[in-house]
C-alpha cells in the first residue's frame, strides 16, 4: 500500500455511534416518519424511471420545484447526496489545496473534516464562553487569515444558536472569501441568507432534507447562490451524480410542505418544553433555535451520557470536542421518547 496522504492519517473519521438502543436522539434527525401518501407516491413513480438510461444530469425538475419552493429561478439552485456533498462540491471548486477555509467553534465538525480532506487549511476561531461571537474581533481576525471560504451555521451545529445577520457583513466586508451559510436547520430559523445568495457572487446557502424534511434516509441537499457561483459547482461534481430515484423522490416530497410545517411546530412546542424541564432540573442550557438542545448536567457529562444509554437513552456526547467540555446534545424526538429521556436524566443526576 502507498503512504496515505498525511491529512488522511491525521484525521479520526467521522464518529458518531450508531448503538442498537430503543431511544435513539443523537443524530438531529425527525422523530416522525414522512406522510404514507409520499410514501406511496413515491413507491409509484419509482416504476416508471427508465432504468437502463443515465438520470437527468442537471436534475431540471428537481430544481425547478425547488426554485417554486423558494421562489427562485433553477439557475440559483445546485443539488447533490445531501447538504455534505454540496459543501464537498464548494470547497472543490473554492477551496482545495493551498487555500484557507476559515470555521466558528464550536461547530459542525464536517466542515472542518471536509475542508482538510480536499487539501485545504482549516482556521477554526473560538466563539465565546456563552457561544456567542464578538463580531469586531472576528473581522480583525478574518482579515488576517485572509480565508477563500467561510463557513457559518445558522442555527449553528451543536449550539443551537442563531448568529445576528450582521455576522454576514462582517465576513463580506473583511475579507474576499465566499460566505458558505449552512442553513440545514433554517425551518427553525429567524432568518436565511437566500435573499442575499441569489444577489451576491460572495453568499451561498446550503440546505438539506435530511432533518425537517423526515428524509434522512434519502440524502438529498441543495445549495441556493449566483448562476456564476452555481456553475463552478455543476464543474466540480461528478456526471450524473444524482440518481433518477432521488431527484423524484425529491420533487415528490416538494408537494408535502404543509405536513411538514406541522411537524416543525410540534417540535418546536417539544423543543421549548424540554428545555423549561431542563432548567428547572438545574441543568446548563443553550439557547436552541433548532430542533435540538446543548445543555452541560453540571456533573461528569460522560457517566450522564452512560447512564442515559443504560437506560436505553442515546444522546450526543460533545464533551471532547472543542470548547465544549461537560456538554452533551439531545436531538428533540417524539413525546414519549423525550419523556423517556427526562426521566433517564432526572434519576442519572440524582444517583450518587
Ligand atoms: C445535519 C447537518 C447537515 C446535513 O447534512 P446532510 O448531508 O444533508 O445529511 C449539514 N450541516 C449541518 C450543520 C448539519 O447539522
Amino acid at each position: 500500500m502507498p503512504e496515505v496522504r498525511p491529512e488522511i492519517a491525521a484525521m479520526p473519521g467521522y464518529h458518531s455511534p450508531q448503538v442498537d438502543v430503543p431511544i435513539r436522539l443523537n443524530t438531529n434527525e425527525s422523530p416522525f416518519s414522512p406522510p404514507e401518501a409520499f410514501i406511496s407516491e413515491f413507491a409509484e413513480a419509482v416504476r416508471t424511471i427508465v432504468w437502463n438510461r443515465y438520470p437527468d444530469r442537471s436534475a431540471i425538475a428537481l430544481r425547478e420545484g425547488l426554485g417554486r419552493y423558494h421562489n427562485v429561478s433553477l439557475d440559483n439552485i445546485f443539488v447533490a447526496n445531501g447538504s455534505n456533498e454540496v459543501l464537498q462540491t464548494v470547497l472543490l471548486a473554492f477551496a482545495g489545496p493551498g487555500r484557507r477555509v476559515a470555521v466558528f467553534e464550536p461547530g459542525y465538525q464536517m466542515h472542518v473534516q471536509i475542508g482538510r480532506i480536499v487539501g485545504s487549511e482549516v482556521i477554526a476561531l473560538e466563539r465565546n464562553a456563552d457561544f456567542g461571537l464578538d463580531v469586531q474581533r472576528v473581522g480583525e481576525a478574518l482579515a488576517t487569515i485572509d480565508p477563500h471560504v467561510v463557513f457559518v451555521s445558522s442555527p449553528n451545529n451543536p449550539t443551537g444558536q442563531c448568529d445576528d445577520e450582521s455576522l454576514i457583513d462582517v465576513i463580506l466586508d473583511s475579507t474576499g472569501a465566499l460566505v458558505v451559510v449552512d442553513e440545514a436547520y433554517a425551518e427553525f430559523s429567524t432568518w436565511s441568507a437566500i435573499d442575499r445568495a441569489v444577489h451576491s457572487d460572495r453568499i451561498v446557502v446550503s440546505r438539506t432534507f435530511s432533518k425537517t424534511w423526515s428524509l434522512a434516509a434519502l440524502r438529498l441537499g441543495y445549495l441556493i447562490g449566483s448562476p456564476s457561483v452555481i456553475n463552478h459547482l455543476w464543474t466540480a461534481v461528478l456526471p450524473y451524480h444524482l440518481d433518477a430515484s432521488k431527484q423524484v423522490a425529491g420533487e415528490i416530497a416538494l408537494k408535502f410542505t404543509d405536513e411538514m410545517n406541522t411537524r416543525v411546530a410540534r417540535i418546536v412546542n417539544e423543543r421549548d418544553r424540554v428545555q423549561e424541564a431542563l432548567r428547572s432540573m438545574g441543568v446548563k442550557v443553550s439557547p436552541s433555535s433548532a430542533n435540538f438542545i446543548l445543555f452541560s448536567p453540571q456533573r461528569d457529562a460522560n457517566l450522564v451520557w452512560q447512564r442515559l444509554l443504560d437506560v436505553g437513552v442515546l444522546v450526543r456526547n460533545c464533551s471532547s470536542w472543542p470548547l465544549l467540555n461537560g456538554w452533551l446534545r439531545l436531538t428533540i424526538g417524539s413525546k414519549e421518547e423525550n419523556e423517556a429521556f427526562l426521566q433517564g436524566l432526572q434519576s442519572a443526576l440524582e444517583t450518587e
